[in-house]
């Protein structure tokens, strides 16, 4: 009867009793090894060096917003290409509804046809 009593109000010190080990409750195994694991810690491939390359200030999937530029001669707007030219389309104006498409050759900056804006090819590694 008191061994009954007892498993019913301390079942871990029965566990010492019994095993002569160091018999431990059962936990997560997470919970053990420090908390849950981040994003960082359980990401892998194609996410983990993405993660990698955000936190070393790299974009190199294009996931953030460009960076804005005023598309003047000393500030040109930066248009990354794996090739030596791209095609651009300039949205001339905030209103408008038709787009001039210009070929952006690799070198100096070029100017949009309609606007002026300036635009500038730079050569873009991918990351694989
Ligand atoms: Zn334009």
């Amino acid at each position: 009867m008191a061994a009954r009593l007892l498993l019913r109000t301390c079942p871990l010190r029965v566990l010492q009793l019994r095993g002569g080990t160091a018999a431990r409750p059962l936990q997560r195994a997470m919970a053990s090894a420090g908390g849950i694991p981040t994003d960082e810690e359980q990401a892998t491939g194609l996410e983990r060096r993405t993660l990698q390359a955000l936190k070393q200030g790299k974009d190199p999937y294009s996931i953030l917003k460009p960076k804005q530029y005023t598309g003047t001669k000393t500030d040109p707007h930066i248009v990354p290409s794996i090739g030596n030219k791209r095609l651009v389309g300039c949205l001339c104006e905030e209103d408008n509804t038709a787009i001039v498409w210009f070929w952006l050759h690799e070198g100096e900056p070029q100017r949009c046809p309609e606007c002026g804006s300036h635009y500038k090819l730079v050569h873009h590694e991918l990351p694989h």
